[in-house]
């Protein structure tokens, strides 16, 4: 009976002991702010924490720092980190002790007084980890220092550095073979974003991993966006894109180091802030320019394949290729680098069909068999340059993987018009071109597209252009329409857009006949609704103002640390607190990106400015739902079909009758109607009684969903209504 007791009672405190031990999960928000693992990062942690050793292939983005970062802190001794790159191992570990996560490094930059404090201070178990550069190994006298530190775990960085196959081979990676053999008990992890089977047979071999847990990620960044322009006045296509993304960080790669110079002068020219980066810049002006890029403090970066591994910014918006790339794999990682924060991002490939035959000549030097092989791989990726299918699914096979979904919504074959079905347009290009003149065709597209629409705006009011005949015309239409049939005009010469002038449409003869009545016109409907202009930051008006002052905050305080901004908050988490709002310590806290020690440094001066912005907008609730990944693409059509019933003066009951659709799939039609400002007022849809509690709930509630609003305020009022009035207040016109 005793002995029945004592079982009852061990296995009783042990569930109290295993319920009262922080769960990884939160150690993830203490330290790191994130509310979940991104995929396989919490089997990875485990693995590790189990004792096995690891190695993991996962694409640039995925987040593999944090698959020994935590493990790291959770460890009793230090973790190693092997990375290649000095310049990078500082950025780390001010991110890392701006999260509260004592780390050091060890690397030439160093005098040796530094060197030797620091020496000290891992001897005394001061740091959880340690970075260091392969190269420091060789140094007499390390290895006995490094005996003298209690090692739990040790990590290779790039681990693709190891194989003499994989392409960034570093004679300095054959050291680490010495890990094992120091560190018998300690479990080794190696990562890398790019190994073929055979680089990982040989980093499995070179570094003596042991029944290893192996873990291969998906290589689908759904964030990225995939497109191929074709290389006609390219610079002039280049320098329209680039005035869409001014203030953003970029990369436009060049194949020569020449084309690279031109470029970022050119640039400068036309007030962009661009640098130059290749293999015969000087190292101190190559670092400078890498430090001034990561601070924010130059936006483009006109590259050759040099400018490369060690590019952590998470902010890059967009990677061009103004020539194609040599090769699949180098596409993939050089595209790669947008996007880290998982916030939307463009890559863009110039092709010309003639980039082929510039190519070839490089390969001439090759040795035969090589340079066959090279012409097969260059010729994979012409193939993916001029497919009319989906890329993101062609790419993805390159590297074995299916990609399942028939339509990704976010390569420009699957966003494009072809084989859809066509219509007579005259009637649509009348308003656009009036619409041109009627603006004098002193602006470019999308202002005119903003006239066309009747949106609201500094720029509308600013030129009275409210008071045009043609202000309001097109508002059947959405805005990603309108870009689509501007171009087609383009195409169909009807418009000139006067690159060397801000992109200025102007109407052609040929445009003026179709005016005159004397020509008609044929459009083809667009297959999908486009992403209207991919911004990463696409917040309603107010809440974009209130992300601007954050962000001049966080540049300021970085200013003061000296450290890149992201590194006090990288974007996503810096949207979050705009669409969000916290006003208090609790809910800053509860924000993604947001640890312990951040709330605890920093929480003061963002949530003076939020609480500022709530002071300022009383009438604003907080977003409930702010998008980070690019929109899907939505059944456009039948969505206008319900807004023209609405327009006729038919209730969402009626129209769902009459076009016998789901009631909520007709207040989710309304609800982005009232969103983007196409309908301008909640008449008809929520009695007015009802407006003032619902706003008051939402305000009280914060962001909680929708249920605890509706469960909050009781039946009588509806999910319908509750939606339209969150819509409204995020509308974005
Ligand atoms: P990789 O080394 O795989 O290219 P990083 O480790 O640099 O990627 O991480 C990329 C970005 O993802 C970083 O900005 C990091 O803060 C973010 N990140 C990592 N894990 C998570 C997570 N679980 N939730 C949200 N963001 C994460
Ligand atoms: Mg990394």
């Amino acid at each position: 009976m005793t002995y029945y007791r004592l079982t009852l009672l061990v296995l009783f405190s042990l569930l109290i002991l295993h319920y009262s031990l922080p769960s990884v999960l939160d150690q993830l928000k203490k330290y790191f702010g994130f509310d979940s693992f991104r995929p396989l990062q919490r089997e990875i942690v485990e693995a590790v924490m189990a004792g096995s050793d690891v190695f993991a292939l996962m694409p640039t983005g995925a987040g593999k720092s944090l698959c020994y970062q935590l493990p790291a802190v959770l460890l009793p001794g230090v973790t190693i980190v092997i990375s290649p790159l000095i310049a990078l191992m500082k950025d780390q570990v001010d991110s890392l002790n701006a999260a509260g996560i004592p780390a050091t490094f060890l690397n030439s930059s160093l005098d040796g007084r530094q060197m030797h404090m620091r020496m000290q201070g891992l001897e005394h178990g001061d740091f959880k980890l340690l970075y260091l550069a392969p190269e420091r190994f060789p140094v007499p006298g390390f290895l006995e220092f490094l005996d003298s530190l209690n090692v739990s775990l040790c990590v290779v960085d790039e681990a693709h550095c190891i194989s003499e196959w994989g392409h960034d081979f570093r004679e300095d990676y054959r050291n680490l073979r010495i890990l094992r053999e120091r560190f018998p008990s300690a479990p080794i992890m190696a990562v890398t974003a790019t190994a073929t089977e055979r680089v990982v047979a040989d980093i499995l071999d070179q570094l003596s991993l042991r029944d290893t847990k192996i873990f291969r990620a998906s290589f689908d960044r759904k964030n990225l966006t995939y497109q191929v322009w074709p290389k006609r006045s390219a610079m002039a296509q280049l320098e329209g894109y680039l005035e869409r993304q001014k203030g953003e960080s970029g990369i436009i790669y060049c194949l020569s180091r020449d084309s690279t110079e031109r470029m970022a002068a050119s640039l400068k020219l036309r007030g962009h802030k661009a640098l130059p980066y290749h293999a015969g810049l000087e190292r101190g002006v190559r670092t400078r320019t890498q430090e001034l890029f990561d601070h924010d403090k130059v936006d483009i970066i006109c590259a050759t394949i040099a400018f490369g591994m060690g590019i952590d910014k998470p902010n890059i918006r967009y990677v061009i290729h103004y020539d194609i790339p040599k090769n699949i794999p180098a596409y993939y990682q050089e595209t790669g680098r947008a996007g880290r924060d998982g916030l939307p991002s463009d890559c863009i490939l110039f092709y010309a069909p003639g980039d082929r035959t510039k190519y070839l000549q490089f390969f001439d030097e090759k040795p035969p068999e090589e340079r066959v092989r090279a012409i097969h791989e260059l010729d994979k990726m012409v193939d993916l340059a001029e497919i009319a299918t989906c890329r993101r699914t062609a790419l993805l096979a390159y590297f074995g993987e299916r990609y399942q979904q028939s339509n990704c919504g976010s390569c420009d074959n699957c966003l494009s018009n072809e084989d859809a079905e066509t219509f007579d347009g005259t009637r649509l290009a009348q308003m656009f071109l009036s619409c041109t003149v009627r603006v004098d065709q002193k602006f470019g597209v999308s202002h005119i597209v903003d006239v066309l629409k009747g949106s609201r705006g500094q720029k509308i009011d600013d030129f009275r252009h409210h008071q045009l005949s043609t202000y309001g015309i097109g508002s059947e239409y959405t805005k990603a329409e309108w870009k689509h049939y501007a171009n087609e005009f383009r195409r169909q010469g009807l418009i000139f857009q006067d690159h060397d002038h801000f992109s200025v449409v102007k109407v052609t003869p040929k445009g003026w006949e179709v005016l005159r009545q004397k020509r008609s016109v044929t459009l083809t409907r667009p297959k999908t609704v486009e992403h209207e202009t991919r911004e990463a930051i696409d917040l309603p008006a107010p809440y974009r103002e209130l992300f601007d002052h954050l962000r001049e905050l966080r540049r300021r305080i970085a200013e003061q640390q000296n450290v890149p901004p992201y590194v006090i908050f990288n974007d996503y988490t810096l949207k979050e607190i705009a669409g969000r709002v916290p006003v208090d310590g609790p809910e800053f806290l509860a924000i993604s990106g947001v640890g312990e020690t951040k709330a605890k440094q920093y929480g003061m001066e963002f949530l003076r400015l939020t609480r500022t912005f709530r002071k300022e907008h009383p009438e604003l609730t907080r977003m409930t739902e702010i998008r980070h990944a690019p929109r899907e693409p939505k059944g456009g059509d039948s969505a206008y079909e319900t807004l023209a019933f609405f327009r006729k003066g038919h209730g969402p009951k009626q129209i769902a009758e009459l076009r016998g659709l789901a009631a909520s799939t007709i207040s989710s039609h309304l609800a982005s109607f009232i969103q983007s400002g196409q309908i301008g007022s909640l008449e008809g849809l929520v009695e007015q009684k009802k407006l003032a509690p619902i706003r008051a709930a939402f305000e009280r509630l914060g962001y909680a969903t929708l249920s605890d609003v509706k469960n909050y305020l009781g039946d009588e009022y509806s999910y319908e209504d509750l939606r339209y009035v969150r819509a409204f207040n995020e509308r974005t016109a």
